[in-house]
């Protein structure tokens, strides 16, 4: 009677995503502890077209979002609490 409910899952199953999931190799680091940050949320419309979010584990103070798009990461912006850190925008090249 008590697995219906995907909500008190999802809290415990913080590891759901893997890096495949992320479409870029470029994992935001953490500029306060250097460290890489993990992936701890992707918001997808659909696979390759989507927002990555991460979080330092080891202070739980930085996080970051990236913007995929077609498979490519055009956009990482690092945040500290709601305060943008660092912003950076990735170029395309045309083909
Ligand atoms: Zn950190």
């Amino acid at each position: 009677m008590d697995e219906d409910e995907g909500l008190g899952w999802a809290m415990e199953d913080f590891y759901t995503y893997s890096l495949d999931d992320a479409y870029t190799n470029e994992i935001p680091k953490c500029p306060e502890c250097k460290k890489k940050m993990k992936l701890d949320d992707i918001d997808a419309d659909f696979k390759g077209c989507q927002d990555n979010y991460w979080v330092c584990p080891h202070c739980g103070k930085y996080s970051a979002r990236q913007k995929i798009r077609y498979g490519k990461l055009v956009r990482q912006t690092i945040f500290s609490d709601d305060k943008v850190v660092s912003d950076k925008g990735f170029h395309i090249s045309k083909k």
